[in-house]
Parts: structure tokens; C-alpha cells; sequence
């Protein structure tokens, strides 16, 4: 396979091409928010944990019965382990994600009375929880500005030239100089929507996109 070209980002152009893609997201998905369906931030923490190789649709499959025999952190915490994985079997990489799940609550109980902490520095020392899952509770729980580097903010941010990075922590990084900070979590879901609905990965469709003039990636599939 051919490798793919890179775009040279220039700070300021990428910037710029933010501010000009950023109305015309808006307008265009004025409804995009998070898929996954959560009451608080536990429920978010968990949710999140379990949507890694799975889709946003089959955890809110699981979740539904889940979040009414698990209400708390404690309950979690306290559950047998074999039968969290069995709860939870469906989403993949269910063993993992089950240590994952009792290990952050057994630590929420502990080191912070029950209650999912509300800063990326707490978050990110819960079993499991990386600088994405972190942002993703700020940006959605807790109403704190956070960039979410999933698969789709990765794809986009370098067709659009907003970054050389795929790496998620040094793109995150990246977008927080070029995205204004109260626009981090709205930036996220626009972005992850576009992805879903036009720039998809296999075949984005360019010449329906609203954002084509602002992107040095249109119709040139050695960029995509
Ligand atoms: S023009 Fe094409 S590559 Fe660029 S954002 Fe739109 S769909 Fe994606």
C-alpha cells in the first residue's frame, strides 16, 4: 500500500482554518453531543471504560440494566468479579475492562469518599482511565473543558491540517493551543460527529462535506 502524504501544519493556519470550520460544524450539527447515555459521572467513568473497541450503541445496550444493579461506586467496588465480566461480556475485552471497572471504584470508595473526582490529574490515577476517558468525564459530567482524542478526532485533525500528531496525548495538546478552551468538549463532539456522518474513515465523503473549502485534504485521496 501506497504511504500516505503528510500535510505540513502551520500553527497559525491551523488556527485560522479553525475558526473558519468551527460556525459552519455548529450550524451543521447543532444537536451533536455524546452518544453514550449516563445520569451522573460514575455512570460517564464506566460507560467510557466499556466503549474501548466497542460501539457507543452496544454500551448503552449493557449500561441500561447495569446502572440499576450497580448504582455506586461501593457497588461496583464490592462486586464479585465474574459476574461484572459477565454484565459486561458483549462490549470485548471484558476481563480487562472488568479489573479496570472494580479497580477504579475500589479507589473512588477509598480515596475519594465515593465520588468520582473532578480533575484530569485525579482521574487519570484510576486503573483504566487514560487522558481520553478522563476528558471525556470532565467535558460531559462535569461541564470542564476537555479535548477527547478518539478515532475520529485523530483522522480529522490531521486531514484537516490541524496537526501532525497521531499520538492522542501530543494531539490533545496541539488542539488546546488551536481550539479555544471553552469550545474544547463542543470542539470534541462536532469533530466526532463530522467523522461518523461525512469524514469517514474508509471513504470520506468530500463532496457533500460543508467544510471541503477550508480542508487541504478535499478530494485528494493520497491525503486521506
Ligand atoms: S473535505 Fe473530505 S477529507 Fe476534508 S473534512 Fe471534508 S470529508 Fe474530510
Amino acid at each position: 500500500m501506497a504511504k500516505r502524504k503528510k500535510i505540513k501544519v502551520n500553527k497559525e493556519e491551523a488556527a485560522r482554518r479553525v475558526k473558519e470550520i468551527w460556525p459552519i460544524l455548529k450550524k451543521t450539527y447543532p444537536d451533536a453531543k455524546i452518544a453514550l447515555e449516563f445520569k451522573d459521572p460514575l455512570e460517564l467513568l464506566i460507560s467510557t471504560i466499556l466503549s474501548a473497541q466497542c460501539t457507543d450503541v452496544r454500551v448503552n445496550m449493557v449500561t441500561k440494566d447495569l446502572f440499576k444493579k450497580y448504582k455506586s461506586a461501593a457497588d461496583w467496588a464490592d462486586a464479585d468479579l465474574k459476574q461484572i465480566e459477565e454484565g459486561i461480556r458483549s462490549t470485548g475485552f471484558f476481563r480487562n475492562k472488568a479489573i479496570n471497572i472494580k479497580g477504579a471504584c475500589t479507589k473512588i470508595v477509598e480515596q475519594y469518599g465515593g465520588k468520582v473526582p473532578g480533575t484530569i490529574e485525579e482521574l487519570v490515577t484510576l486503573p483504566g482511565v487514560g487522558r481520553k476517558t478522563a476528558n471525556c468525564v470532565l467535558g460531559d459530567a462535569f461541564g470542564v473543558p476537555g479535548i477527547t482524542c478518539d478515532t475520529h478526532v485523530i483522522r480529522l485533525s490531521r486531514r484537516l491540517g490541524l496537526s501532525e500528531n497521531s499520538d492522542p496525548v501530543k494531539l490533545e495538546f496541539d488542539l488546546a493551543e488551536i481550539v479555544p478552551k471553552r469550545n474544547w468538549t463542543a470542539f470534541s463532539h462536532l469533530v466526532i460527529t463530522h467523522g461518523r456522518n461525512i469524514c469517514t474513515a474508509r471513504k470520506p465523503n468530500c463532496r457533500e462535506c460543508p467544510i471541503a473549502k477550508y480542508c487541504p485534504s478535499a478530494n485528494n485521496p493520497d491525503l486521506w
